[in-house]
C-alpha cells in the first residue's frame, strides 16, 4: 500500500480530491514517516494494542498505526474526508473510524467497543486550537488510555513539561502531572507538515499513572491550582483568598492562606509557580479543613 506521508502523496491526494487543509479544524498535514516511526515507537505500539488516533485527516499516520497495531480507532471531525479516508485506507480490517468531534465521543465507550475496556493507546497529530481540552478530556477518563502520544505546539509541550520555578511552569503542567508522567521525545519544524504551521512543534508523551500521585479532594485540589495561577503577578495568597469562591463556591480569607502556607512551612508572599504538585495537596488539605 501506498504511504501518504511523503509531499508527493499528500499532494496528489489534495490535487485528486479538490481539498484544501482546513484552518478551522487545525489540519497541518504530516509529511515526515520519520516522525510517525518516532511516535510508533515512543508509544511503544505492538500487535497486542488498540490505538485510539484522534483526527486522522488523510491517512498520514492511520496505515503505519495499522501495521503496527492489532487495532485502530480514529475520530474524525471532517466529514469530507470521507472518501479520501475509504480509498486510502481501503483493504484495511483493523481500522475504524467514529465521525465527530471528539470532545463530545464517550472514549469509556470507545475503549468498551474497541478494546474490551482495556486502556487504549492514543496517538495523535493533535489540531493545536483544542490541545488543552482534548489532553484534559483524555486525561479525565481515568484508565481509558495507557499512554497519550501527541504532536502539539513546541510552547505548549515546555509548559506542560516544566519544572516548578520556571517561567513556564502553571496549571496546565500540574495538572497534566497529576494525571501522568509527561515526556518530550522529539522536536518537529514547519517543514514536516503541508501546509507549514507558522509555529514549532513537539512529539510528547504523556504514561498514565494508575493512582494520583498525592492524596487530596482532586476538585478542591484543581480549584486551589487554578486561583493559585489566576493572575500571574499576584502573590499565591491573594489569588486565591480573591479567586477561589468564583472557581468552587469556597471563601477563605489571605489571613487564612498565609496561616495554611505557614502551617506547610512556605512563606506569606510565595507565588504559585514555586510549588510543587506535593506542596499544592499538602496546601489544599490544611484549606480543606479550614472552609
Ligand atoms: N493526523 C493527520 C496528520 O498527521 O497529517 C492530520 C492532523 S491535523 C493537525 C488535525 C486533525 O484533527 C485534522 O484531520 C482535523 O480535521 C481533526 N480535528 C480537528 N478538530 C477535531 C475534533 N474536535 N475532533 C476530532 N478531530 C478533529
Amino acid at each position: 500500500m501506498t504511504n501518504v506521508c511523503t509531499p508527493g502523496e499528500t499532494l496528489r491526494i489534495l490535487n485528486q480530491f479538490n481539498l484544501r487543509a482546513k484552518k478551522k479544524f487545525g489540519q497541518n498535514f504530516l509529511i515526515d514517516v520519520n516522525i510517525v516511526q518516532k511516535i510508533i515507537d515512543a508509544s511503544q505500539i505492538t500487535e497486542k494494542d488498540c490505538v485510539l488516533e484522534i483526527g486522522p485527516g488523510i491517512g498520514s499516520m492511520t496505515g503505519m498505526l495499522a501495521d503496527a497495531a492489532k487495532q485502530v480507532v480514529c475520530v474524525e471531525i471532517d466529514e469530507t474526508l470521507r472518501p479520501v479516508l475509504a480509498e486510502v485506507l481501503q483493504g484495511r480490517g483493523n481500522v475504524d473510524i467514529i465521525w465527530g468531534d471528539v470532545l463530545r465521543v464517550d472514549l469509556r465507550a470507545a475503549a468498551g467497543k474497541y478494546n474490551g475496556g482495556r486502556p487504549m493507546k492514543v496517538v495523535a497529530n493533535l489540531p493545536y486550537y483544542v490541545t488543552t481540552p482534548i489532553l484534559m478530556k483524555l486525561l479525565e477518563n481515568r484508565g481509558c488510555f495507557e499512554s497519550i502520544t501527541v504532536m502539539v505546539q513546541k510552547e505548549v509541550a515546555e509548559r506542560i513539561c516544566a519544572a516548578p520555578g520556571s517561567r513556564d511552569y502553571g496549571a496546565i503542567t500540574l495538572a497534566v502531572r497529576y494525571y501522568s508522567e509527561p515526556e518530550i521525545v522529539a522536536a518537529v519544524p514547519p517543514s514536516c507538515f503541508i501546509p507549514r504551521p507558522g509555529v514549532d512543534s513537539s512529539v510528547m508523551c504523556l504514561r498514565a499513572r494508575t493512582e494520583p500521585p498525592v492524596q487530596a479532594d482532586e476538585k478542591f485540589l484543581f480549584a486551589v491550582i487554578r486561583a493559585s495561577f489566576n493572575q500571574r503577578r499576584k502573590t499565591l495568597a491573594n489569588g486565591v483568598a480573591g479567586g477561589l469562591a468564583a472557581i468552587c463556591g469556597k471563601t477563605v480569607t489571605r489571613e487564612q492562606v498565609a496561616s495554611a502556607l505557614a502551617e506547610v512551612g512556605l512563606p506569606a508572599d510565595i507565588r504559585g509557580e514555586k510549588l510543587s504538585l506535593e506542596q499544592f495537596a499538602v496546601l489544599s488539605r490544611t484549606l480543606w479543613k479550614m472552609t
